[in-house]
């Protein structure tokens, strides 16, 4: 039988519980990208939260969007400053690249980020240890959009439907114009079929990460 209606709203009844629900977590990369700020206002629209792994070279040239992604619940994480592949880039670099990215993502929102994406979804053992010492997993996607490649609205609908399932960390990015053009036919078509578009941390919540994990594991690889 099911339990009677609370009488009080439940303060908690918003909280997203994606080991219940059908949960998808669109992230978009480089940016702040010169498209953020429409983005913004569709995912607003929507009440759909999206992940920023962000470019802090940009993060320094548009704060503002930083700002406004913070404040409206969406989650950023450090993608580099100048996004070189961490693979083939000297310990200094790699350390240099994450704290300066960090630091303009404070100054510019007050926030931290939690969650580190190296350029190109790049990572060997190396990366993984500075990961370690910033405290941050590394976070990259289940399937991706393939908006950079073809830059075609109807395109970047039909890939971005078709790898959106349960749980899922989609790749796109908001410096693709058709990407921005393209997001309120596939927020609806998703929240239609029963998708809550939330962030990166409400995916991993409980995954149990730990600094230097990386999530998810590339094929072949032990954490
Ligand atoms: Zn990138």
């Amino acid at each position: 039988m099911a339990a009677p209606a609370p009488a009080v709203a439940d303060p908690k009844a918003k909280e997203v519980d994606c080991t219940r629900m059908k949960c998808v977590a669109l992230t978009f990369d480089d940016g702040p990208g010169k498209y953020a700020g429409k983005l913004l206002d569709i995912l607003k629209e929507h009440d759909a939260k999206a992940t920023f792994f962000l470019e802090g070279q940009y993060v320094k040239s548009r704060p503002a969007y930083v700002k406004r992604m913070v404040k409206e619940g969406h989650a950023v994480g450090n993608h580099s400053y100048a996004h070189p592949d961490f693979t083939k880039s000297t310990p200094a670099t790699i350390r240099n690249e994450i704290k300066k990215t960090n630091d303009a993502i404070k100054k510019a929102a007050g926030v931290e980020p939690k969650l580190l994406r190296p350029p190109y979804g790049m990572s060997d053992l190396q990366v993984q240890d500075i990961a370690v010492e910033f405290g941050m997993p590394i976070i990259l996607w289940t399937g991706g959009s393939r908006d950079w490649e073809s830059k075609n609205e109807e395109k970047i609908k039909k890939q971005t439907l078709s790898v959106a399932k349960g749980n899922s960390i989609v790749l796109m990015h908001d410096w693709v114009k058709q990407t921005v053009d393209a997001m309120p036919s596939i927020i609806k078509t998703l929240q239609r079929n029963g998708y809550h578009l939330v962030t990166v941390d409400d995916v991993i919540k409980h995954e149990e990460l730990k600094p230097g994990d990386v999530f998810p594991l590339p094929e072949g690889w032990e954490q």
